[in-house]
């Protein structure tokens, strides 16, 4: 591990009103733990910030010491890329301020705020934007990935409501990007990972939602799984912005609305959400009950904040994690044979995979508009394999990757930058499409070194 001197660090520290954590300190192990327990790298230095400032200094440190440098937002990202080994992480999960204009529906959101923090703010005053579905999630990394959830069909998906960032660049200048000053970096941001600086506030249009909204899982049979995905896939191609629908299948959990004797059996579950008048939406929703016959149900009218959180018992930090995506811009039957094939084999009972339904206002902006430019992704499959103990990696990641391979005939192009693993790299210019040479473009501009590389990494042109 790079041994600093111990004068450079104590100047640092003069100059940054964060800790600065070195291995061997208290805090140092756990700080360096993010959610995919896969990811054990220990930094030469951990810089945790306070403010915009302290990432300046922080950044201009990297700098002179050649440092490899990581940042961290929500710490949620599946490749691990938030911690590096002998290098300096910048965290910034102590900058959490959310401020809301109810008035002008905008919020400003530090880059350490978690999907929680956001909602229960912007929920507040009735707002939210379109998020993910996990609320634990970091904004930051979900934002400049893309983000989709509950509200993308309706809203658009996460880039498609941010009016502007405050951007640290490689070079320690402070920026603003919008659509009026330093637009090529706002076009970058909005789906081009965190390859073009350190985003140290975001602002984002907020939309009336809710408060509560009707929403919920309805469980079927795993020997009804065929006709119950068909009928999904030609649901979800025609139904209202206002609803969304997700597909699940996966080993049922231990859920009280399902019978006993189906805890930790194979089910075919459906994940709603309505963004509109619930009244209107208990009609719409009414067709899904008839897919087959369902194990059980649990719908109602909850809040926002609460659906917003109803997954985060299966997405614990602390478990071991794999998983390989698709876009598909149809759930083809041949994609579902493959769901129902792999599904029939889950190697662990916390593995799952789903279909995410996108679509809508996200299918109605123009590729080239941002640097998200996989406009034609009706659907976002990820294979998620999970379990608990490292001699299980081999068995679970080999199914999660023959899923994959084998479910690739079916997808449409491009891949979410989110949801590529540390082994992905070959699947980086597939992932950007359209977008990259731009992309290159405006990295050699803000970026020319790669000082920030340990991302979905877009190389200067
Ligand atoms: C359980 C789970 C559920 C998920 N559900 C969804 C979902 O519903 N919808 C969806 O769209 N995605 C979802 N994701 C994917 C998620 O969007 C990505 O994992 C995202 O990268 C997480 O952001 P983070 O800030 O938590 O991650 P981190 O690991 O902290 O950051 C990821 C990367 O983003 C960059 N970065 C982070 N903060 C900054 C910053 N301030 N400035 C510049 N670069 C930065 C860095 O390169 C960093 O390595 C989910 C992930 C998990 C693990």
């Amino acid at each position: 591990m790079t041994q600093l001197p111990t004068a450079e660090i104590d100047e640092f520290k003069a100059h940054f009103r964060g800790d600065v954590l070195l291995p061997g300190d208290p805090a140092y192990d756990e700080v360096r733990q993010i959610w995919n327990a896969m990811i054990d790298r220990k930094p030469s230095l951990i810089a945790r910030c306070t403010s915009a400032e302290d990432v300046v200094q922080a950044v201009k440190f990297a700098r002179i010491h050649n440092l490899l440098v990581s940042i961290r937002g929500g710490g949620h990202n599946i490749a691990g890329n938030a911690v590096c080994d002998d290098g300096l992480m910048i965290d910034l999960s102590l900058m959490k301020g959310v401020q809301v204009d109810p008035n002008a529906r905008r919020a400003t959101v530090e880059p350490g705020c978690t999907l929680f923090d956001f909602d229960a703010a912007a929920q507040a005053h009735g707002l939210a934007t379109p998020l993910g579905i996990n609320s634990t999630t970091g904004v930051a990394g979900l934002t400049l990935g893309g983000g989709f959830g509950w509200l993308s069909r309706k809203y658009g998906m996460t880039i498609d409501n941010l009016l502007s960032a405050d951007v640290v660049t490689a070079d320690g200048r402070q920026v603003h990007a919008s659509a009026t000053e330093n637009d090529d970096l706002f076009w970058g941001l909005r789906g081009g990972g965190g390859n073009f600086g350190i985003v140290t506030r975001f602002e984002f249009q907020l939309h009336a939602v809710g408060p509560d909204v009707l929403s919920g899982l309805i469980a079927f049979p795993f020997d009804q799984a065929k006709s119950v995905l068909k009928q999904f896939a030609r649901f979800t191609e025609t139904m209202p912005d206002d609803l969304n629908v997700w597909m699940v299948a996966r080993k049922a959990p231990p859920l009280p609305f399902l019978p006993e004797e189906v805890h930790g059996k194979e089910i075919v579950a459906l994940a709603v959400c309505y963004a509109g008048d619930p009244n209107k939406g208990e009609k719409l929703i009414e067709p899904l009950r008839r897919f087959g016959t369902p194990h059980g149900e649990h719908i109602g009218v909850q809040p926002y904040t609460v659906w917003q959180q109803a997954f985060d018992p299966l997405l614990t930090r602390g478990a071991r994690n794999y998983w390989k995506s698709h876009n598909f811009s149809q759930l083809s039957d041949g994609a579902i044979d493959v769901i129902i094939e792999y599904a029939s084999t889950l190697p662990s009972p916390q593995c799952e995979i789903f279909v995410g339904a996108i679509g809508g206002q996200t299918a109605r902006v123009a590729p080239e508009a941002m640097a998200y430019s996989s406009r034609d992704a009706n659907y976002v499959m990820n294979v998620h394999a999970r379990w608990e103990s490292a001699t299980e990696d081999e068995r679970c990641i080999a199914w999660a990757r023959q899923f994959f391979a084998k479910s690739q005939p079916f997808a449409s192009g491009g891949a979410y930058i989110n949801f590529l693993t540390q082994d992905e790299t070959a699947r980086i210019a597939f992932a950007y499409g359209a977008a990259y040479n731009r992309l290159m473009e405006v990295k050699k501009k803000y970026d020319p070194a790669n000082l920030f590389r340990m991302n979905h990494n877009i190389k200067p042109a």
